[in-house]
């Protein structure tokens, strides 16, 4: 399994409009972040035996659609996504959605979305125009068809655990496949959501900036939470412009450091 880190800016996006700190103006490639997003490739149907053509067909799995999602497809030539996967509906994690069509149109196909019923409440309303089932000339609309996830799932024969975080004081979804896991936005993992972390080598988590904030963890506070769930690779993402990239990683603890846009990373 492959997981490209499509963007790991917090929701304003790095540089920041009209900012001039010294990561806004940085020279360094990995301090351009965009908004949040994740794609894994599953792999070919051969590396997953035993499934049926149908099942196996599902490979690329988009997490979240962010608001830069057309230039990160095109940034990171995302030529398919099979299924998407929502953590929640904030305007960072949704606003990319109908860049959807492009897919449809490549695909010939609708695209399940998956999400819990707060998030595709959210997108109903907020999408308005897609899921009002008026006629529209020119049909330019995404074509997608939404699933409720109400526990773990099976996408392209691989399981998809979701895992419940609180955003302050609102409960979204993180994700967990093989021993990866992704944690967006988040700053409080309940105690039932712990024993699902159990096991994770690769774990993707939110770290917002060094001062603490309402709805995020901060470099410490998910520093902790990195040494309770011992992963063997830690990376930070929904980064704020406070985080310069190497003199941040410089200090983090071994096998724990900023993720970056087109970050790659193999899992199992
Ligand atoms: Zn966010
Ligand atoms: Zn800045
Ligand atoms: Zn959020």
């Amino acid at each position: 399994m492959r997981v490209t880190l499509l963007g790991t800016g917090t929701s304003s996006g790095v540089p920041a409009i009209g900012c001039d700190c010294v990561v806004c103006r940085s020279d360094d490639p990995r301090d351009r972040r965009t908004r949040p997003s994740i794609l894994i490739d599953l792999g070919e149907e051969g590396q997953r035996p035993g499934l049926s053509p149908i099942a196996a067909a599902a490979r690329y799995i988009l997490v979240d659609t962010a608001t830069d999602l057309r230039a990160q497809a095109l940034a990171y030539n995302v030529r398919r996504v099979d299924a998407i996967v929502f953590t929640h509906s904030h305007a960072d994690h949704i606003l990319g959605l109908d860049e959807v069509r492009r897919y449809n149109a490549m695909q010939r196909t609708a695209i399940g979305c998956y999400g819990d019923r707060a998030t595709l409440d959210d997108l109903r309303r907020v999408f308005g125009y897609v899921f009002d089932g008026a006629p529209r000339a020119g049909g330019g609309i995404p074509r997608l068809s939404l699933f409720t996830v109400g526990g773990a799932f099976t996408l392209g024969g691989v399981e998809i655990v979701p895992v419940p975080v609180m955003h302050g004081p609102t409960p979204i979804l993180g994700y967990r496949l093989g021993s990866f896991a992704y944690l967006t936005d988040c700053n409080h993992i309940p105690e039932p959501s712990w024993p699902l972390l159990k096991g994770v080598r690769t774990l993707v988590l939110d770290a917002l900036r060094e001062r603490p904030h309402s709805t995020h963890f901060s470099v410490a506070e998910a520093v902790e939470v990195a040494e309770r769930i011992a992963p063997d690779r830690t990376y930070f993402t929904h980064i704020s412009h406070d985080l310069p990239h190497t003199a941040t990683c410089a200090r983090l603890p071994a096998g724990v450091e900023l993720a970056y846009d087109g970050l790659v990373l193999e899992t199992d």
